[in-house]
């Protein structure tokens, strides 16, 4: 079998999100995981609905995922080479389209009917726009190799579809199949969104006569309260994930398996390991669901098995300098084991940079017995280290017959105004003597 070659195909009309990422990851693994070859092409025809900065930010984000491509193709400057128009004419040459000079109507219009076929279709028109003419009878069909049945139209269901505007541009579904069939692609990987313009694009290998590639759609990604994934419902922005402190491995591995698992159900998995394991056989034909609580426990995990210098810079860059590196890497260990998000380094560390607001409902009933006794106890110490700190404090628990956890989480409150911190004996040594009897004091 000739080397296997695929293609992640984005349109830069804004955000990456989570399902593009998928797309672009499972092409990647297709190609690389035979030793084929993965190819990034830029889909930009359409420059009304283009955003600036888009094309960038999808190429920095599939480095930073570590998808690098092998070869890069933007298609409005393969336009200027004339393929695209070039490929139009043979249809129509052919009789499988035809030129229409009707004013483009716009298809998100309100009241707009879709006419299946166009009164340009037998007018013999010599110039103007491309579109193809479709049968009037029969049926085209295709495999589908993630869904992995036959899947059919009936032409009349098919509408006369723009391939080529009048100023020279082709639409996306000319220039799909064109360039597909340029690159040599074996593979086309793409979302479900894209299934209803497979019969178009089916016609138009046919009428080039090109060889039809293995064509899959990816299964639409559910929200966990129903219906699709979307950005109504929440970030589904690779960037905005970012920007709320995920780690780009952990959300690269939790895309891993949205769609695709192992018959071992192994979860983790580095972008290697997956290119290793990954099979195609295994894509998924159920609705994989985006579940942010699995999310954040993995990108805990990722937290743990990363090194303190590496989630220190990380951080320091995420909070844009707000706290030195210095004060981030004295205070990480601390909270490494709770933090969910990289975002969570700062509500579980605000105490140590401000005296927290405090809310005695949360304080138990024998609140100020505790504090008074933590404040007599700390405030005689002589040195202030861990050791020192607990051995003072079970004393006085001891003395007093508190009860242990009740005058710890009294303390802990006191502290930092919340029940849920990181080490309280610790974060005592870390907030130094000074500050920890002034916070006791204000409260007696
Ligand atoms: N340009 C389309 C997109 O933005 C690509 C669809 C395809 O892969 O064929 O998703």
């Amino acid at each position: 079998m000739s080397e296997i070659k695929t293609r992640f195909a984005p349109s830069p009309t804004g955000d990456l999100h989570i399902g593009g990422l998928r797309t672009a990851l499972y092409s990647y693994a297709l190609a690389k995981s035979e030793g084929g070859k993965f190819v990034l092409r830029i889909e930009d025809t359409d420059k009304k609905r283009e955003k600036e900065g888009s094309k960038d930010q999808i190429k920095s984000l599939l480095k930073l995922f570590g998808l690098d491509w092998d070869e890069y193709h933007v298609q409005s400057e393969r336009v200027k080479t004339g393929i695209y128009r070039e490929a139009a004419r043979q249809l129509v040459k052919r009789g499988l389209a035809f030129y229409c000079q009707c004013p483009p109507k716009d298809p998100q219009k309100k009241g707009a009917v879709l006419e299946m076929r166009d009164p340009c279709r037998d007018k013999g028109l010599r110039s103007g726009a491309i579109k193809l003419k479709v049968p009037d009878s029969g049926n085209v069909s295709f495999f589908d190799f993630v869904l992995k049945k036959k899947i059919s139209w009936n032409l009349k269901s098919v509408a006369d579809t723009t391939l080529l505007k009048s100023d020279g541009f082709p639409t996306y579904h000319l220039a799909v199949v064109v360039d597909d069939h340029e690159m040599g692609i074996t593979h086309v990987l793409r979302g479900h969104d894209w299934l209803p313009s497979t019969p178009v694009h089916l016609l138009v290998y046919k009428g080039l006569s090109y060889n039809l590639p293995e064509i899959g759609h990816l299964t639409d990604i559910l929200d966990p309260n129903g219906g699709k994934l979307s950005k109504r419902k929440g970030s589904v922005s690779c960037q905005a994930l970012l920007d709320d402190g995920y780690l780009p491995e952990a959300l690269l591995n939790f895309v891993m398996l949205l769609g695709w698992a192992p018959k071992d159900n192994r979860e983790f998995f580095s972008l290697d390991e997956f290119v290793k394991n990954f099979k195609k056989g295994d894509l998924q034909v159920s609705n994989p669901i985006f579940n942010r609580e699995k999310l954040n426990w993995m990108n805990g995990e990722y937290i743990r098995r990363t090194d303190n210098l590496r989630l220190s810079r990380m951080i320091f860059d995420l909070f844009e300098g707000k706290y030195s590196l210095r004060e981030i890497e004295v205070i990480l260990p601390l909270v490494k084991e709770r933090i969910k998000t990289l975002r969570d380094f700062e509500s579980l560390s605000l105490f140590f940079f401000e005296r927290p607001e405090i809310d005695f409902s949360l304080f138990g009933k024998n609140w100020q017995d505790h504090i008074k006794s933590s404040f007599v106890a700390l405030k005689e110490l002589k040195n202030w280290d861990l050791e020192s700190i607990n051995k003072v404090l079970l004393k006085s628990i001891e003395e007093n017959h508190f009860k242990t956890g009740d005058f710890f989480m009294d303390l802990r409150i006191a502290i930092t105004g919340k029940r849920v911190t990181p080490p309280i004996n610790e974060s005592l040594v870390l907030l130094g003597k000074d500050e920890v009897i002034n916070r006791l004091d204000r409260l007696i």
